[in-house]
């Protein structure tokens, strides 16, 4: 940052403080209320399109920010400078594109979340060869530019001075200037924000990454409140929100990772990174003698250390306490699972990596009761689950909790009716109930959520490390992440079976009749990959609702069916009214919250003992179990339909009115298959479509 414009901040940050000190504490009343936004002209994320309306990264935030505080916005936009004073003195309440500097941090509030990261690079003609490599000394003799009054102009004349480069210096007044003289030739490299690059440029090396905040003027401590409420809420209902918004903006395909010469240079000279894990933490992480750390984390350290040539050393701990110590401790730079969440993460003096896994959750109880997540009932958790009891009482804040040691101990505290029911990851829950058939509790087909999970850096590490963690992990592509979750479900579940195996003494026989015992392993291991092969479509939830996808809730249902062919049950059959013409008004990601809350209705109107799923687009199904009479049916129908019924708000001043069309089958002493059912639900719903949506049709 110049040092005009210190100056400035600190004579403003006296005058803010006499100004605060003076005015008396103003409530901010959330609804209705209009903030004033500060931005910078030519930000990529930020502009006004030709009919006048703000479009971008921010103005799509801010958007979804208005949803939960009802905040009207007047945006103004000015240099640096006169930014920065209107945020001392009030005149404005927000700026945005702020990074998190200590010159900065004196004078503004920073909210717990960040809405972006930017990525500075300098950037070269392709063709130029005075760059014959990526050396940032390739820039000596040459002419750099970067734009006045910006945080690129200050990180450029920074990284000039600390590398004592002998360039010049070539202010331009704007974007549209400081991109004509490179491509005029007028300039030999720029400074530019990494997203902004095109084919026609080459990037010559990353010189500065930082995370962008929406910053709130001091004088304005309710807006900064209610800014947190509100990011706290958005995500916990979109976990991956920042980072598909980022993806949306930034086309980060092809772009690949590029490491900056400070990254490579630690690379290069860092001590094998000790990472910390947990030794039962199935399917995770688990103590492997191969691997060292076994599981989903496991394959994705290993990948990393494949990617970024990092080299890891493993310690196991046996809890997360134990773990977390050991971060505290210095014992350990990285630990390999935690709850992905900022404010849970700087309690413990951690970073923490863009979230690599979303983990869905499973409920069980005993069959006898009912449940009510809502009142203050008693939980069973495994005790090493990170953050897991923070994120579910931030849902349900009446919620106890009891931790146990193990899934087995958690699933007998429901069995003895010590606990209420246990909350449990679905992927390791699927496996226990899957080697264990108990007649006396139900599970869940899932709740409608999952836990973002992300690896955690501590804080004494370099931000290196940090940041090439971040861009190795966007840089895997969803196969690679698919490979992994399908080796990993696999391969846990056929340790455990194997291990049961040895324990069921099969090593004297193996001893004494060798050929014969093989073949029953091999037996044994044929019948178990065709039975993991089912605990992986169990756990495949849908990965935007958190509840099933469609092969698992098929095969939930068929498999009820079947164990009770004389029960009455119904299937639901139920499709959004006109969602096309929301997704053509709204956009795609309107679309997907209305499918996300549709979800969250769909759920809320059956009960746990009934199993519900996404068919793909916004088509639902429902088996509704244990029916005592058509009447039940008929009402839970109606229910259903008034719920889906709803006025569902766009924007402050706007809101949707949605319907939904039902099918309903009732199944009654095994009179059909499920593929008859589902047919039939089917033509029901495109009755109710035809005679005019909105409505449900039954049939026996
Ligand atoms: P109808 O009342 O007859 O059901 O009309 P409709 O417009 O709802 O038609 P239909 O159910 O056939 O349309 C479903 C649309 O859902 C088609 C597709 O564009 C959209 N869609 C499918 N998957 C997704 C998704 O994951 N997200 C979003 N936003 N839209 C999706
Ligand atoms: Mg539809």
């Amino acid at each position: 940052m110049k040092k005009s414009v210190r100056g400035i901040i600190i004579f403003f940050l006296c005058f803010m403080q006499i100004a605060f000190l003076l005015s008396p504490a103003l409530p901010v009343s959330a609804k209705g209320t209009t903030v004033r936004v500060g931005y910078y002209p030519d930000d990529a994320f930020f502009y006004k399109d030709k009919s006048g309306v703000y479009q971008g990264l921010y103005a799509e935030y801010l958007y979804s920010i208005s949803q939960y505080t009802g905040w009207e916005y007047d945006f103004v936009s000015g240099s640096q400078e006169n930014l920065l004073h209107m945020l001392s003195d009030g005149s404005i309440d927000m700026l945005l594109n702020v990074s998190y500097t200590p010159e900065n941090r004196a004078f503004c509030y920073f909210p717990d979340y960040p809405i972006t990261m930017q990525q500075l690079c300098v950037v070269v003609r392709p063709d130029d060869p005075g760059f014959p490599d990526s050396s940032l000394s390739n820039l000596n003799g040459k002419k750099v530019g970067s734009i006045i009054g910006t945080y690129s102009e200050s990180v450029l004349l920074e990284l000039i001075n600390k590398k004592k480069l002998d360039c010049t210096y070539s202010p331009s007044t704007s974007y549209k200037n400081l991109m004509y003289a490179f491509t005029a030739g007028s300039v030999d490299a720029i400074v530019l924000n990494v997203s902004d690059v095109d084919e026609s440029q080459k990037i010559l090396s990353i010189i500065d990454i930082s995370e962008l905040y929406l910053a709130v003027s001091k004088l304005k401590p309710g807006i900064l409140q209610n800014l947190n409420k509100a990011m706290r809420d958005l995500y916990l209902n979109y976990p991956y929100y920042n980072s598909d918004l980022y993806k949306k903006y930034v086309d980060s395909d092809g772009k690949n990772y590029i490491f900056s010469m400070e990254e490579l240079k630690y690379i290069e000279e860092a001590a094998p990174i000790r990472v910390v894990y947990l030794k039962k933490n199935n399917p995770f992480e688990y103590f492997d003698r191969q691997r060292k750390c076994g599981g989903i984390t496991g394959a994705y350290l290993s990948a990393i250390a494949a990617k970024s040539n990092l080299s890891f050393t493993y310690i196991a701990a046996d809890n997360y306490k134990e773990a977390l110590d050991m971060i505290e401790e210095d014992k350990a730079d990285i630990i390999a699972s935690i709850y992905s969440d900022k404010v849970f993460a700087n309690t413990y003096s951690l970073h923490i990596t863009d979230q690599y896994y979303n983990m869905g959750l499973s409920i069980i109880r005993k069959n006898s009761t009912s449940l009510n997540l809502h009142t203050p009932v008693t939980v069973s958790l495994i005790k090493n689950v990170a953050g897991m009891d923070s994120y579910l009482l931030k849902l349900y804040p009446d919620m106890k909790f009891e931790y146990y040691d193990t899934i087995e101990e958690c699933v007998a505290s429901v069995r003895k009716e010590d606990t209420e029911a246990a909350i449990l990851p679905s992927e390791m829950s699927n496996i226990f109930l899957q080697q264990h058939y108990y007649s006396d509790i139900v599970s869940s087909s899932g709740l409608p959520m999952t836990i973002p999970i992300s690896m955690g850096v501590n804080k004494n590490m370099p931000k290196e490390l940090l940041s090439i963690l971040n861009q190795t992990l966007k840089s895997m592509s969803a196969a690679e992440k698919e490979a992994i979750l399908l080796e990993n479900i696999v391969q846990t579940t056929y340790t455990v079976s194997l291990k049961s195996m040895l324990s069921a003494n099969f090593i004297p026989l193996l001893i004494i009749l060798l050929s014969l015992t093989l073949l029953v392993i091999a037996a044994i291991i044929f019948r178990n990959k065709i039975r993991y092969n089912k605990v992986l479509t169990v756990s495949q939830t849908d990965q935007l609702t958190g509840i099933l996808n469609k092969t698992s809730a098929e095969n939930h249902i068929r498999r009820y069916l079947k164990s009770k062919p004389h029960e009455m049950c119904a299937l639901y059959i139920i499709d959004i009214d006109h969602f096309k013409s929301v997704n053509d008004t709204y956009g795609h990601k309107e679309g997907d919250a209305i499918i996300q809350d549709t979800a969250r209705v769909i759920y809320e109107t059956f009960t746990e003992r009934d199993i519900i799923g996404r068919m793909g687009g916004d088509e639902f199904i429902v088996l509704q179990t244990r029916c005592s009479s058509l009447q039940v049916i008929k009402n839970k129908a109606e229910k259903l339909i008034g719920n889906l019924r709803r006025s569902y708000p766009i924007s402050a001043s706007e809101s949707y009115l949605l319907t939904a069309s039902v099918g309903v089958m009732v199944y009654n002493n095994g009179n059909y298959s499920y593929e008859e059912m589902v047919e039939k639900a089917d033509k029901l719903l495109y009755q109710v479509k035809k005679a005019g949506r909105n409505d449900y049709k039954l049939s026996i």
